[in-house]
């Protein structure tokens, strides 16, 4: 039974109880229609109204700015892998483009051929791999522009023993100098699900008046803690999380990324640059000037989005997401300390400095399979489930999304405290 159990699955997540009632009946009648919610059009005003409610909870609650859009796409993180690389890509060719135009005039084989030669020296895409997340991202933008584009200007493995779980100091990143124009975007994960790593704060290194287009991945710790939006040119997450069920990505963007502030390059300019064009329903441009219509958007997922925001907004009222943050705080604080209680029993995986808040990942008895079996047997006994930590990495993964309850935590520090006496 659904009371007598707390959920800690990686995501899809626990999704707030009375959301779910509530999605039970609008699905079947939604505002007394007689049709429900998955069965009305996405263009109906009912959709349209859905659209802006969720919107506007999201701007309350992270302090949107104006200058800010917000998108919804049915991309998956994974699509925004793609996504981010396409879309800046493009704007990067196009303002190069046009410099030279202003340089050499009208002759267009002059500029196609600067244009070729300036792309073949100076595309970089920086990627800050600190985790499997920003790793496949950076995979994933060597397999759309070649990988002699892609700067991985940070690799958290390298003095970490080949493994996740650390993010080397600042001053070890070989970002693209800004000085010979910078990279066309800089890449990282706010939260790595998997390895149990998030950044702390903001990279200093990425501010500043010339800073570079920063894209970040909050797929795992979206709406979890403050965050300064302008100091993003996009972020993205998909809702699966901390958010909703699954189905949707949500993007908030930079309007100087979209037109008419900024030109994507022509797909004829793209190709006989030998970099691909991307797919139009992941193009920024067109999904923003659509309000997220320009195809069948599943309104219900939004709705689901929009539901557990309004909830935050009403719950933490003037204090917004943050709010939230001292709940996500205080959950993870009682974690950790239960698990650093019995340091013969159970290792946190991550260093101390970045480890998430969201996803707590930790090994029993040193990693003994045996033991990490009989603790994840004994947790389930209890009603404590999805605590299995990720295939790829194995060990005990207690994610602390916002639906979790400050009294299921302590239901997990209980129980901690209780398999380690009889360890
Ligand atoms: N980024 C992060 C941080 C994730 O945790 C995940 C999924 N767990 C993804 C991206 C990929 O998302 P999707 O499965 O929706 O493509």
């Amino acid at each position: 039974q659904r009371s007598h159990v707390t959920y800690f699955g990686a995501g899809p997540a626990p999704l707030p109880t009375p959301v779910l009632e509530k999605a039970a009946e609008v699905l079947l009648n939604y505002k007394d229609k007689g049709i429900g919610l998955c069965e009305i059009s996405h263009r109906s005003p009912e959709a349209n109204d859905i659209l802006a409610r969720t919107k506007q909870a999201l701007a309350t609650l992270l302090d949107i700015p104006d200058d800010y859009d917000i998108l919804f796409l049915q991309s998956g993180g994974s699509g925004e892998f793609s996504a981010t690389v396409y879309n800046l890509v493009s704007i990067w060719v196009e303002k190069k483009r046009a410099k030279i135009a202003e340089e050499v005039g009208d002759n267009t084989d002059e500029v196609l051929k600067r244009l070729r030669q300036v792309v073949d020296e100076e595309l970089k895409l920086d990627y800050l791999v600190t985790g499997s997340w920003s790793l496949k991202a950076s995979q994933e933008a060597s397999r759309l522009i070649g990988a002699k584009h892609v700067n991985i200007a940070a690799d958290a493995r390298k003095a970490n023993h080949g493994k996740f779980g650390k993010i080397p100091s600042e001053d070890q990143w070989s970002l693209t100098p800004r000085a010979a124009g910078g990279p066309a975007l800089v890449y990282f994960c706010d939260n790595e699900t998997v390895d149990g790593v998030e950044f702390p704060s903001f990279p200093r290194s990425l501010e500043g008046d010339d800073a570079p287009l920063v894209c970040a991945d909050m797929s795992s710790n979206f709406i979890s803690r403050k965050v300064d939006v302008s100091k993003y040119a996009v972020i993205f997450g998909g809702a699966q999380k901390n958010i909703g069920n699954t189905g949707i990505a949500i993007v908030i963007i930079r309007k100087s990324l979209l037109p008419p502030h900024s030109t994507p390059a022509s797909p004829d300019l793209l190709r006989h640059l030998n970099l691909s064009v991307g797919p139009i329903v992941l193009d920024y441009p067109t999904i923003a000037k659509n309000n997220s219509l320009y195809n069948t958007l599943p309104i219900f997922d939004v709705w689901v989005a929009g539901e557990v925001m309004s909830g935050l907004v009403d719950s933490f009222g003037a204090k917004r997401i943050g709010g939230q943050e001292e709940v996500s705080d205080e959950k993870a604080r009682l974690i950790y300390e239960a698990i650093e209680r019995c340091p013969d029993v159970y290792r946190v995986v991550p260093d101390k400095s970045v480890r998430s808040r969201m996803n707590i990942c930790f090994r029993v008895n040193g990693g003994d399979a045996d033991k990490e079996k009989a603790f994840l047997a004994g947790a389930e006994k209890k009603g404590l489930l999805g605590l299995k930590g990720h295939r790829s990495v194995g060990g005990i993964r207690a994610s602390n999304y916002n639906a979790v309850s400050l009294n299921g935590v302590k239901l997990l520090v209980a129980y901690l405290d209780e398999f380690a006496k009889s360890a």
